[in-house]
């Protein structure tokens, strides 16, 4: 759906950008613009910017910008719709003014979501069928008080029930089967029975999925909803709900392997404790979190598949600039069963002593392989190589070689020169993922042109008289203008309504990085014109090209008279007109 432009421009109006973006930042004032700490990525020196005067904001460091949406969207990772109705609420303007209907679908979906949590809780908590999942949290020392507050539940082993008991409180057979809680195959089969259920809910407490146990051996032991429109596993971390007020008053993070996991520290007093869903800790995952906290402890398990997944998790961490260290358990052991087993105590003197992270690395490492022969040294370079690659900082980079070299007793200069050539092949694995998320992209001189036209909107008009969109062959150019000319026709005056146009998400990108740089601040009405006359005068030396190739098939063959007459004079006059354009006119671009 779409916002109408003018509530957009209402909510705009209202917000003072400066108020909003300064209760994630601290901004500092510098002339026309402010500065502070980018919020999206790590740095000592402030390049995040914003001008109220453009209602934009910008960063130098991670290159991204856009308006007070865009921000709102970033940093609460909400859907733009979500986003300006926040804003709207800020600022007293009716949110059912703006209701569309696919925000009413996915509305309809977290309440559906919300109600089954609600009533597979109710089961747990009541039913005689649920008696065997009470009982394991039972044995699992989980308190009702912990129940209630993560809201499990238990589905029960009708795999028929739920359909009909939504259905009797008017939930459509459609929407239903669409919801992901029932098979793909049958819609009227529930996609979970006979497991205990942990709902999984958002940082603004909205159910998006759930995850379930089995409790009598059955495989898998957990599964996890389908990933649908409103939930993306490798997205959302379980816990957050509940643990994000502590994430974001000690700046840590807790990330342990699974459900029961983040239920008993939780419990324990850990309250900073989250999970990945059921699968390895991802980028997106990792900063999501890094938005609240820049330092994070692994907790995993003991045994193979956990060291595994620490060590990716570690590489994550490193990645996306977040400080990590691990508690190492012993084998055999998770989290929640050292707790159950040995008492909140024993959890807390693992917690006192975490290890740093490339610590930990090595000491894995050398237990693979123990005796240190040359082959054993040269393994355990080439199982640390690719986390020292994907470290950010230099200093720290050299720390970690310094380290290696050290415990292998080898020569720095020889780790080193091994280190430099096996990082060659899959060096710089961090710029690839950027041109990934961001695009480079070119800038001739057709996008150079429409670029210093979106910095100065009158001049659009002037430039709509002169050229035509075919003129352009940059698509980018393209998009642009036509965005420009749909703005210009609806009347519509803001860069931000031409932002709004533009579905490439590297050229909104561009064009705001732009208006931050103030390169096409001065002389922009020369720039505008001489741009325009070379790209006219570049079009029609083709369209002349184009016609004398036509004229030249044409040459032996006299059936084609009247054609070549009119090709003849087609081509007089460009000629024509290519000369006017090298001799230049001094008509002013605005009026
Ligand atoms: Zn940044």
């Amino acid at each position: 759906m779409k916002i109408p432009e003018s509530i957009i421009q209402e909510i705009e109006d209202r917000i003072n950008i400066i108020d909003i973006i300064g209760k994630y930042v601290d901004l500092k004032r510098e002339g026309r613009r402010y500065r502070g700490l980018c919020p999206f990525h790590q740095e000592k020196t402030p390049s995040f910017t914003v001008t109220p005067e453009k209602g934009l904001f910008y960063c130098f460091g991670c290159q991204k910008g856009g308006n007070i949406f865009n921000f709102i969207m970033e940093i609460e990772k909400l859907s733009f719709i979500e986003a300006a109705r926040m804003l709207a609420s800020k600022v007293g303007i009716t949110i059912s003014a703006f209701e569309g209907t696919p925000s009413k679908k996915r509305e309809a979906i977290y309440e559906l979501y919300k109600r089954t949590a609600e009533v597979f809780h109710y089961i747990l908590k009541n039913k005689e069928e649920a008696g065997r999942a009470r009982e394991y949290l039972r044995k699992r020392k989980i308190t009702d008080e912990t129940i209630d507050s993560f809201l499990i539940g238990y589905a029960p082993e009708n795999r028929d029930w739920l359909f009909k008991f939504l259905q009797k409180r008017n939930y459509s057979g459609d929407f239903l089967g669409e919801s992901g809680l029932f098979s793909r195959k049958n819609r009227e089969k529930a996609f979970f029975f006979k497991r205990l259920v942990f709902p999984i809910i958002t940082s603004h407490g909205k159910v998006i999925g759930f995850g379930g146990r089995t409790l009598n051996g059955e495989e898998p032991k957990y599964i996890n909803s389908p990933d649908s429109e409103i939930f993306r596993k490798g997205e959302n971390v379980y816990g957050l709900n509940l643990s994000l007020e502590y994430i974001r008053k000690s700046g840590k993070f807790t990330l342990v392997e699974g459900y029961m996991d983040v239920l008993s520290l939780y419990q324990a007093g850990i309250n900073n404790v989250v999970a990945p869903l059921g699968t390895a800790f991802t980028e997106r995952q990792a900063y999501l979190l890094k938005r609240y906290a820049n330092e994070g402890i692994l907790m995993f398990d003991g045994d193979t598949a956990g060291v595994e997944a620490t060590r990716k998790s570690i590489e994550t961490c490193e990645k996306v600039g977040i400080d990590c260290r691990v508690v190492s358990l012993p084998e055999k052991t998770d989290p929640a069963e050292l707790i159950q087993k040995h008492g909140v105590q024993a959890l807390n003197n693992f917690l006192k002593s975490p290890i740093n992270s490339f610590e930990y690395l090595i000491k894995k490492s050398l237990e693979r392989h123990s005796s240190l022969n040359p082959e054993d040294k040269k393994a355990i370079t080439e199982e640390l190589f690719p986390y020292i690659s994907s470290i950010n900082s230099s200093v720290k980079r050299e720390a970690c070689l310094q380290e290696l070299s050290e415990t292998l007793n080898i020569d720095y200069s020889n780790i080193y020169s091994d280190f430099i050539s096996t990082r060659e092949p899959h060096a710089d694995s961090r710029n690839k993922t950027r041109i990934i998320t961001q695009k480079e992209i070119d800038i001739d001189e057709d996008l150079f042109l429409m670029i210093a036209v979106t910095e100065n909107l009158d001049y659009f008009k002037y430039v709509r008289n002169n050229l035509f969109v075919d003129d352009l062959e940059s698509p980018y150019a393209k998009s642009l203008f036509i965005a420009l000319e749909e703005c210009f026709r609806n009347n519509e005056n803001s860069l931000d309504s031409v932002l709004l146009r533009i579905e490439e998400e590297e050229l909104r990108n561009l064009i705001i990085e732009k208006a931050f740089s103030e390169e096409f601040e001065i002389n922009q009405e020369q720039i505008i014109k001489d741009c325009i006359k070379r790209i006219k005068g570049k079009s029609m030396e083709k369209k002349r090209l184009r016609i004398m190739e036509k004229l030249k098939s044409y040459e032996r063959d006299n059936t084609h008279l009247e054609k070549i007459k009119e090709l003849l004079s087609e081509k007089m006059y460009l000629d024509k007109e290519i000369e006017k354009l090298r001799v230049g006119s001094n008509d002013r671009i605005t009026d």
